[in-house]
C-alpha cells in the first residue's frame, strides 16, 4: 500500500486535468512521516485516485506522476518504464533515450551517443534510485561508459548536490562521433548540455537541403551543427556565430577535421547584427537559447525573438531562406508565428511558410503537459 496525499479544496489543481505535477500549495499535508523520495498516491478531494508519483516536499513541485495506477516504482515498474522508453526509440543510436515525464520517469533524462550514455537524475525520487537505474541501463543497453551529468542547478531546488562523474569512476576523454555524416569531438563530461544539442540534429539535415549554392549565416551555432551540415551540402559560404568560446573552438575543430569550408566567430548575436547591417545572406538560421525561462520573462522574450527575426530578414537576399526556432515552452507556436509576422511587416518583406517544424520524436510531446511542448520552428522564404 502506498501512502496517500490529498488535493486541498481551492482553485482546481492542474493534476485534476491530467497534468503530471502537483504543487506543494495544492496539497493537504496531514503528516510529516512520508519519506522524501517515496512513492505516493495522490487523491482528489473526494478520495478518488489521481495516480502514483514521487514525493519531495523540499521542492515546490512536490509530487510528479509516474503512473495513473496505484503502484510502487520499486517493484518491476522501473525496469518496465525504462525498457518501454528504449523500445520507443528503436533504431536510433544517437538521441534522447529517456525523457522524464514524457516517458513516465519524472526527473530521469538519458541521452545516447552511440556506445555512450549520459544520465541525469533531476528529482530526489530518481536520484535515490540512481544505482538501480544504472544497473538496468548497463544490462539493457550495454554502453561502454555512462556519464552521470548531475550538475543541473534545478537539483538544488530538490535539495541535492551538483556533480559530474562516470559510472566506472574512470576519466572519459572526448571522442570523435558521427552526427548526421559529420564528425564532432564530443565531450560528454564537460560539453554544454549533455555534449550536444541532440534535439536539433534532424533540423540540421532538413535545413541543409536548402543550402546548396547559398551564402549561409548560422546564428547561435554552438558547435556548428547547422553550419557544417550546410557546408557539407554545398553552401557557397558559411559563417557561424556563438558567444561561447568553447563552442566556437569545437566548431572550428570539426570543420577542419571534416575538411569543410566554414568560418566561425565568437560574438553576441545581437551585437553582431548591429555591426553588420550591410551583409547579405541567402540562408539564415536563428536558433537562440530559451529566452523565456519563467512566466515573467515572456514579454521580453517575444521582443528579443522579434528583433532577431527582423534583423535576419533585413540581411536576406530576395527569396532567401530563414530557418527560425524557439525552444521556450512558454512561447507557443501561434505566438511565435505572430511575432514573425510582425517582424516581416516591420522589415517590409513578404514571406511564405515552407515548413512548420517541431521537436523530434525522441522528445515526445505529452498530452496535458504543456512543458513538454517546447520546440517550434518555421522555415520561411522571404521575398523581396
Ligand atoms: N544551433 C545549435 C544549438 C544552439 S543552443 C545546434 O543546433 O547545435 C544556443 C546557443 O546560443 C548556445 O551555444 C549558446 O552558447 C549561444 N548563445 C546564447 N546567447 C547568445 C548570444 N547572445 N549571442 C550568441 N550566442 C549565444
Amino acid at each position: 500500500m502506498l501512502s496517500t496525499i490529498r488535493i486541498r479544496p481551492g482553485p482546481p489543481a492542474r493534476a485534476l486535468f491530467g497534468h503530471p505535477w502537483a504543487f506543494l500549495g495544492e496539497l493537504m499535508i496531514t503528516s510529516n512521516n512520508i519519506e522524501p523520495g517515496a512513492c505516493v498516491e495522490l487523491l482528489d478531494i473526494k478520495g478518488r485516485s489521481l495516480g502514483s508519483g514521487i514525493w519531495n516536499p523540499k521542492s515546490q513541485i512536490a509530487w510528479r506522476r509516474y503512473s495513473r495506477r496505484s503502484i510502487s516504482l520499486d517493484g518491476p515498474l522501473l525496469e518496465e518504464r525504462i525498457t518501454t522508453a528504449i523500445k520507443r526509440r528503436t533504431g536510433r543510436s544517437l538521441g534522447r533515450l529517456i525523457w522524464s515525464e514524457a516517458d513516465n520517469l519524472p526527473g530521469l533524462i538519458v541521452d545516447r551517443y552511440h556506445d555512450l550514455l549520459t544520465v541525469q537524475t533531476l528529482t530526489l525520487g530518481m536520484d535515490l534510485r540512481l544505482e538501480r537505474i544504472l544497473e538496468i541501463l548497463q544490462r539493457v543497453v550495454g554502453p561502454r561508459e555512462m556519464v552521470i551529468r548531475n550538475e543541473a542547478s534545478s537539483r538544488t531546488l530538490e535539495g541535492m548536490p551538483q556533480y559530474i562523474r562516470t559510472a566506472s569512476g574512470n576519466p572519459l576523454e572526448p571522442s570523435w562521433m558521427d552526427v548526421g555524416g559529420v564528425q564532432y569531438l564530443v565531450d560528454l563530461v564537460a560539453g554544454q548540455k549533455t555534449g550536444m544539442y541532440l534535439d536539433q540534429i534532424e533540423q540540421h539535415q532538413k535545413v541543409a537541403t536548402y543550402a546548396k549554392g547559398r551564402r549561409v549565416l548560422d546564428t547561435f551555432c554552438n558547435q556548428g551543427g547547422f553550419a557544417l551540415a550546410c557546408a557539407k551540402a554545398g553552401a557557397s559560404s558559411v559563417l557561424g556565430i556563438d558567444s561561447s568560446e568553447d563552442a566556437i573552438v569545437a566548431a572550428r575543430k570539426a570543420a577542419e577535421h571534416n575538411g569543410l569550408n566554414a568560418q566561425f566567430e565568437v560574438a553576441n548575436v545581437f551585437d553582431w547584427f548591429t555591426e553588420h547591417r550591410e551583409a547579405t545572406f541567402d540562408l539564415i538560421i536563428l536558433d537562440p537559447p530559451p529566452f523565456a525561462r519563467n512566466k515573467d520573462s515572456v514579454e521580453g522574450a517575444i521582443r528579443g525573438y522579434k528583433e532577431l527575426n527582423l534583423r535576419a530578414m533585413r540581411l536576406l537576399a530576395p527569396d532567401g531562406i530563414l530557418a527560425t526556432y524557439s525552444c521556450s515552452h512558454r512561447v507557443s507556436s501561434a505566438m511565435y508565428m505572430e511575432l514573425i509576422e510582425a517582424a516581416a511587416a516591420d522589415a517590409r518583406r513578404e514571406g511564405i511558410v515552407l515548413e512548420r517544424v517541431s521537436q523530434p520524436t525522441d522528445h515526445p510531446v505529452m498530452l496535458n503537459f504543456p512543458e513538454s511542448r517546447y520546440l517550434k520552428g518555421f522555415i520561411l522564404e522571404i521575398r523581396a
